[in-house]
């Protein structure tokens, strides 16, 4: 039996091929010799199964590091279980067919291709946010360039290319495949520059900025994304371009709170209001508004102000106006308040602290007289 040849040597890489280069080098020579086009011919089939043994132990990280370090004997000197070359057959021919028979998943270099998607985030106002508004967005990326028409050449000038004959494609014949791939050379346009562009040095973009109006509508809450259609980057090769998102953060407001489409507002009004009723003036985003409340109102009673919150950004409808009352307690009386105050203790029998004796002797002298 002949000797084994090493298995770097047949794949033809160097020891410390990675592992891509190593899948790069089998997939090459599996093609090569893969029985189904190499039909009856031994010689390409030992080489099928050898390239396969080869790769079927170097793609094992474990089993290369053996083979490294003991060669084809092996640890132990029991040799490999060689097999059919390990998970990495399936694995690598699924590559190849999808190669050749899924249409241009190679180089691909002439297929229009969407442009990306871009992201903008624009902070804007309570007020804005309720209104809607129109935003004024500046933005760099790139642009055909206009100078070339996108050609990339000076003066559009093109010469056909020479390695495809201007086809794009390049047919080889492979076993009894004929195998047709985007021209390396020109990345399938057919033509290349004769004479770069000075504009864009041949690179058919260029960066560009530029300014785009965006209605904001009214509505939008942080977190809102507003998408517009085609202004994202512009795509390869005459496909379309992406879009551009304006993602929305809403600034926080001095005196109101937000919770969907309601306003929330806390009306601060004193014990005494809310014992005995009162019309307030509430601030709302539409100027000052009376708003009633009744007597024996509790603190953290909620009244609505209709129609006073955000209109709905989906479909019809507006919120409300929240608003929560928190009642106030004064930390400072004048003599006579406190004194009607007391009075007030008296007539409902509450015993409160006083500043001239006991309430109770008060009462006493009020029935004594
Ligand atoms: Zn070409
Ligand atoms: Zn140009």
């Amino acid at each position: 039996m002949a000797s084994k040849r090493d298995y770097y040597e047949v794949l033809g890489v160097q020891k410390n091929a990675s592992s891509e280069e190593l899948k790069k080098a089998y997939r090459k020579l599996a093609l090569k010799y893969h029985p189904d086009r190499n039909a009856g011919n031994k010689a390409a089939e030992d080489k099928f199964k050898e390239a396969n043994e080869a790769y079927g132990i170097l793609s094992d990280a474990q089993k290369r590091q053996a083979y490294n370090q003991f060669g084809h004997a092996g640890p132990g000197g029991g040799g490999f279980d060689f097999g059919q070359g390990g998970g990495g057959f399936s694995d690598v021919f699924g590559d190849i067919f999808e190669e050749f028979f899924g249409g241009q998943s190679g180089g691909g270099g002439s297929r229009a291709q969407r442009g990306s998607d871009l992201r903008y985030n624009f902070t804007l106002s309570f007020e804005d946010a309720l209104f809607g508004k129109e935003a004024k967005i500046k933005l760099v990326r790139p642009e055909q360039c206009r100078k070339c028409d996108g050609t990339g050449a000076k003066g559009g000038a093109t010469k056909r290319c020479t390695t495809c004959n201007g086809a794009g494609q390049v047919r080889f014949q492979q076993g009894f495949f004929t195998v047709s791939r985007t021209c390396s050379t020109c990345r399938g346009a057919g033509s290349i520059i004769a004479d770069p562009c000075t504009k864009c040095k041949g690179q058919r973009y260029v960066e560009k900025e530029k300014s785009i109006s965006v209605q904001i509508p009214a509505g939008v809450d942080s977190g809102t994304r507003l998408r517009v259609t085609g202004e994202g980057e512009v795509g390869l090769n005459d496909g379309p371009s992406g879009d551009l998102y304006v993602v929305i953060t809403v600034e926080d407001h001095p005196q109101f709170a937000r919770d969907g489409d309601n306003i929330l507002y806390e009306a601060p009004i004193s014990f005494v209001k809310a014992a005995l009723g009162a019309t307030l003036e509430v601030p709302t985003i539409k100027g000052k508004t009376p708003l009633k409340i009744p007597a024996g109102s509790q603190d953290g009673k909620i009244f609505r102000l209709k129609g006073l919150g955000f209109p709905s950004l989906r479909g019809y409808g507006i919120g409300d106006q929240v608003v929560k009352v928190r009642i106030t307690i004064p930390t400072k009386l004048s003599p006579e308040q406190r004194r009607s105050l007391e009075t007030y203790a008296s007539l409902s029998e509450e015993e409160v602290h006083s500043e001239s004796g006991t309430i109770l002797d008060k009462v006493k002298s009020l029935f004594d007289s």
